[in-house]
């Protein structure tokens, strides 16, 4: 067993925290003001290679790998995790046309999405309820050529800036009677509706997306009539939920950098408050978390590369580290005292941002649910 990171995964490190420092962290303040993420942050992220990270070079990408793109998702949401946020759910977007998608589609869609030309989404959640995937009422009929889509998704990440969306649709009954399709913006019949507004991860564009008669080619169709079901788990568990773990990951880790500073700083008593044992309390708590939640989420990006089955440890990966960021930020407002309720400061961002990943990419309770199963069998 062996922990290091190679020199290959420390330069990416080093050079994606320069990025987000340099370019990201100036943004952070417009996108919590105007609740969008900036087009052209895309295309710098598409130059730097960092949309194509999990895309094989011959389809344009730059094929570094699930560990990398832990990594990168770390160093980017240390900084934002609404940049983290809207880079993970790219990824997943496309992965379900990398990990399903057949020769033809992976030859038109994954160059499109490796350079900045165009963001991805997955549409699965409709407003009768995300946990209950085989209540999902949003329908696609073959006629002739075509399948007729009609139906409405909600709380879809990138809604509004993807323009290659893998939409999960209904096409029969029971679990075999879902399945995924590729619906490029623009398609008549085919638009986002409302804008969500959430209290977290305010630079991530989430909203709806209607289909009204749709009509989507069927060399759309991803994986086959009636096989989606199978194929939205793998891509939601194994790209989704290591995803969101890595993001979650990147708050842990600027929750300690900003605990750690201002308790150095802050002197009560006439010395730092770092020399109170209640402060160090919280301090370790959060070490602790950062730590542990570290190795989960390299763990599920290593598997990943080594071409292991990693659905489990991506939720376990997910559960703990989404949760750990939640009890982080927290930890960071208490050492703030009554400044850490304030906008000016950046650990209430991280309390906002780490409660709005807990239920993207399935609810802490359906982790627990997928856990237990793996557990008692
Ligand atoms: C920031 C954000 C981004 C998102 N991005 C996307 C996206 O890009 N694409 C997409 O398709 N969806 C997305 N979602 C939707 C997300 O996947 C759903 O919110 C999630 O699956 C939960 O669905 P729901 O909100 O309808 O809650 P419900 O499914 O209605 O759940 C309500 C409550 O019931 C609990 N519950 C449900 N089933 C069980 C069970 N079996 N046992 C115990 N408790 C249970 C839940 O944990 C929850 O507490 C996003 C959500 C958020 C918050």
């Amino acid at each position: 067993m062996d922990f290091k990171l190679s020199e290959k995964h420390l330069l990416l490190q080093r050079a994606i925290r320069e990025f987000a420092e340099k370019s990201i962290a100036p943004r952070v303040a417009e996108m919590e003001e105007t609740q969008e993420f900036p087009e052209d942050l895309i295309s710098e992220m598409g130059k730097l290679g960092l949309l194509g990270l999990i895309i094989p070079t011959q389809y344009g990408g730059t094929d570094m790998g699930f560990l990398a793109r832990v990594l990168a998702l770390e160093q980017i949401s240390l900084v934002s995790a609404a940049a983290g946020m809207t880079l993970q759910t790219h990824h997943t977007g496309l992965a379900a046309i990398l990990d399903h998608g057949s020769e033809e589609q992976k030859q038109k869609y994954l160059p499109r999405l490796s350079g900045g030309e165009s963001l991805a989404a997955l549409a699965v959640t409709e407003p009768s309820g995300g946990s209950d995937l085989m209540g999902m009422q949003s329908t696609a009929r073959p006629e002739g050529d075509h399948y007729v889509a009609n139906g409405r998704k909600c709380f879809i990440s990138n809604s509004h800036l993807a323009k290659i969306h893998s939409v999960v649709l209904r096409t029969g009954e029971g679990s075999k009677g879902l399945s995924i399709f590729v619906v490029e913006a623009g398609t008549p019949g085919f638009r986002p509706g409302r804008k969500e507004h959430k209290c977290g991860l305010l630079g991530v564009n989430t909203g709806e997306l209607i289909l009204q008669d749709c009509r989507i080619p069927k060399e759309n169709l991803i994986a086959g009539e009636g096989a989606g079901l199978r194929a939205v788990l793998k891509t939601i568990s194994e790209v989704g939920r290591s995803g969101m773990a890595a993001t979650a990951l990147g708050i842990i880790g600027a929750s300690l950098e900003k605990a750690v500073q201002f308790s150095k700083d802050r002197v009560l008593y006439g010395k730092p408050i770092a020399n109170l044992q209640g402060i160090q309390w919280l301090v370790a708590e959060i070490y602790s978390d950062l730590e542990i939640a570290r190795l989960l989420c390299y763990r599920a990006g290593w598997l990943r590369d080594e071409g292991k089955r990693c659905d489990v440890e991506a939720t376990l990966a997910k559960a703990f580290t989404c949760e750990a960021a939640v009890r982080a930020a927290r930890n960071a407002v208490s050492i703030y005292g009554g400044y850490g309720i304030m906008k000016e400061y950046d650990v209430q961002r991280y309390l906002r941002d780490a409660l709005t990943c807990v239920p993207a990419d399935g609810t802490a309770d359906i982790s627990k649910v997928i856990l237990a199963r793996h557990a008692l069998s």
